[in-house]
């Protein structure tokens, strides 16, 4: 078997050999795969754009109320008291994840991760459109500063900083809802100081990330790269290059050598700056372009596409793929048993909260022969509209006797109400921890009901 060249894999191509950073001027590529991710990025950031105009059930589709401590997901209204929900959300998540990466890999990190979204379905094409390809944005940079080159980068960061105002009050809209952006956006800043000061923060970061920062975010900030390596196996479905069929790479008309012409298109155009002849390296975002550079060059020199293509270790070594493996069981194993649980914890949520609360000061009241409780009955509707609650006392211990004000409340989503209420039992054959106190609460709306019990105190 012809073996590739010893690789040079010491540092990050991204660094420079006195640890400065070589930004990276990606050549522009064209072939099946990037003729099919514009409608990926498009379907996308549609949805991300889409989302905060949609409603369900009269409220937004997705609402994270942080200040009212009220979270809207479809349909269903969720409070403070249900954060621990997001256990349950957050482990399914990561467990299909997990799924995804020992089945293909990278497939997230190319095509669906907002940041490769962003920045090579907007960004890079504003760069593209106004620096020109990629020997011009290399010349331009490097390029002294003249009247041309002050209108290029006027006019391409003006364009990138609405762009990110326009991404991070989007983003601000999954937060205090769409009307309120636009209410918002009306008044001064003074009017919103917080609101403003998180957007101003967040467009800051977008700006600074997709100007300067970019594929850095994948190889510093970014933990699922690190975890990659862990995730997959020899049959995990990447992206690699056929070292059988390529090496040893010389000329074309070489009749010693592989397929592979050594012209390096495929290097040019990958936004990490590796090479993909070295192997697989962590640096690799999964974005497919050596593959269409590569089938580009395959084609005008007439030998088959597929020198560098989506396949597995084994695949790639003549071997035969497996696709059931131990791990691929293990995490199916794990996101099915992940989503049952959540599953089952979030049919079983319930529609409203109640419980009973003692009244600060005295415990209790001694009033001739009769023994004193005041409380209040706490009621929090947890539907995703009005609903009707009634409160009525039930069988406690014989002799007591509640009196409430209000038997019926009916209240707004998420809101909720304190019911006071009086108990009263007779003084005497009182003994302490024998005597309670029961009510009943009904749902109208979901026919349910709960019974809430309270020791009655005394001496
Ligand atoms: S694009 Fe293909 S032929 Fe050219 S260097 Fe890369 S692997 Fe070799
Ligand atoms: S090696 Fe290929 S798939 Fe990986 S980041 Fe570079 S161009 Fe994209």
């Amino acid at each position: 078997m012809a073996k590739p060249p010893a690789p040079t894999l010491s540092k990050l191509a991204v660094i420079n050999d006195d640890g400065s950073r070589n930004h990276v001027h990606p050549a522009d590529v064209k072939g099946r795969f990037n003729r099919v991710k514009p409608f990926v990025h498009f379907v996308l950031v549609a949805i991300y754009v889409v989302l905060p105009w949609v409603k369900v059930g009269g409220r937004p589709a997705v609402l994270v109320d942080i200040p009212a401590r009220e979270f809207s997901f479809f349909g269903l209204v969720y409070n403070a008291q249900d954060f621990y929900l997001a256990f349950f959300v957050l482990t399914g998540i990561g467990f299909s994840l997990f799924l995804v990466s020992a089945l293909w890999g990278r497939i997230w990190c190319g095509w669906a991760c907002p940041h490769t979204v962003f920045l090579e379905g907007f960004y890079r094409r504003v760069e593209r459109w106004i620096d020109g390809p990629r020997e011009a944005r290399i010349k331009l940079a490097k390029g002294p500063w003249t009247a041309e080159k002050v209108r290029k980068r006027v006019l391409k960061h003006g364009i990138y900083i609405v762009l990110s105002l326009v991404i991070a009050h989007i983003f601000l809209s999954y937060f205090v809802s769409l009307p309120r952006v636009f209410e918002m956006v009306r008044q001064a800043p003074g009017e919103n100081l917080t609101p403003f000061l998180w957007v101003t923060v967040i467009t800051g970061i977008i700006y600074f990330n997709f100007f300067w920062f970019r594929e850095q975010l994948c190889l510093i900030i970014c933990p699922y790269g690190r975890l990659q390596s862990s995730l997959g196996d020899k049959d995990t479905w990447i992206i690699g290059y056929d070292t059988q069929r390529g090496e040893p790479r010389g000329k074309k008309s070489d009749p010693n050598a592989g397929d592979c012409i050594d012209c390096r298109r495929c290097v040019t155009v990958c936004p990490t700056g590796i090479d993909i002849r070295n192997g697989l390296q962590m640096e690799c975002i999964g974005c497919a372009n050596c593959i269409d550079a590569c089938d580009e060059v395959m084609l005008k020199i007439g030998r088959e596409p597929g020198l560098v293509r989506y396949d597995t270790y084994r695949g790639l070594e003549g071997e035969t793929r497996q696709f059931w493996r131990p791990r691929v069981f293990a995490y199916m194993f794990l996101g099915v048993l992940g989503l049952s649980v959540a599953t089952y914890v979030f049919s079983h949520k319930t529609s409203f909260e109640a419980n009973v609360l003692r009244v600060t000061g005295a415990p209790y009241v001694i009033d001739q022969d009769t023994l004193r409780n005041q409380i209040m009955v706490h009621v929090i509707n947890k539907h995703s509209e009005d609903v009707t609650f009634l409160l009525d006392p039930c069988d406690g211990t014989p002799g007591v006797r509640i009196t409430m004000p209000q038997r019926k409340v009916t209240l707004k989503p998420l809101a909720s109400h304190h019911v006071p209420a009086v108990i009263e039992t007779p003084r005497t054959g009182y003994k302490r921890g024998a005597v309670q106190a029961c009510i009943d609460v009904t749902d109208v709306a979901a026919g349910s009901g709960r019974q809430l019990t309270i020791e009655v105190l005394g001496p």
